[in-house]
């Protein structure tokens, strides 16, 4: 397993639109090889989801976090080809969201909250599920990198893109207050 360096913002693999697995593939070398890689970089920088462009690999798989499990242990998900319906256009939320291909940045972005996922999981078997709050921000953001877009696209008010730093500070003091959000934090 190697640690990849995870291109940032302004690299034009970030801006490409990713080209699809062949599902035939999902079970051989080069994509389980990229899966395990992923992981390893993403648990280094202690991100949340890394979506493959984030490793200068123009193809469309990603890793998102958001989900506990029954222990409350952070599960994540590895999608291939995914594809997002939105449930609920009315509903949104919003969140200082992180990516780790900006790192020390961070905006307010509004994303309708209640989606609905297909995608390839990584044995190669097509799984469909909904997602609601957190995950289902997670996962956009993850999945808009597929698409070539940033989340810094979708920031309506840029008084709300800032340092995480003065963010902390100033725009969302009570996080500092409350250790229990660190982990929501994390970049993607
Ligand atoms: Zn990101």
């Amino acid at each position: 397993m190697s640690i990849l360096k995870v291109a940032r913002m302004g690299h034009p693999v970030l801006r490409q639109k990713c080209e699809p697995i062949d599902p035939k593939k999902i079970k051989g070398p080069d994509v389980q090889r990229l899966i395990r890689d992923m992981f390893e970089t993403m648990a280094e920088y202690h991100g949340v989801g890394l979506a493959a462009p984030q490793v200068h690999q123009p193809v469309q798989l990603v890793i998102a976090g958001g989900e506990v499990d029954d222990e409350g242990r952070t599960k994540f998900r590895i999608l291939i080809n995914p594809e997002i319906t939105v449930l609920d256009e009315d509903s949104t939320s919003g969140m200082y969201e992180g990516c780790l291909s900006l790192p020390g940045l961070t905006g307010w972005v509004e994303r309708p909250d209640q989606i609905k996922v297909k995608a390839y999981d990584h044995t190669g078997k097509q799984i469909e599920f909904e997602l609601e709050g957190y995950p289902a921000i997670v996962m956009q953001h993850e999945c808009d990198h597929l698409q070539g877009i940033l989340y810094t696209d979708r920031i309506e008010d840029m008084t709300k893109f800032s340092f995480d730093e003065e963010a902390r500070r100033y725009l969302e003091p009570q996080l500092d207050e409350d250790e229990d959000d660190e982990e929501e934090r994390g970049d993607e």
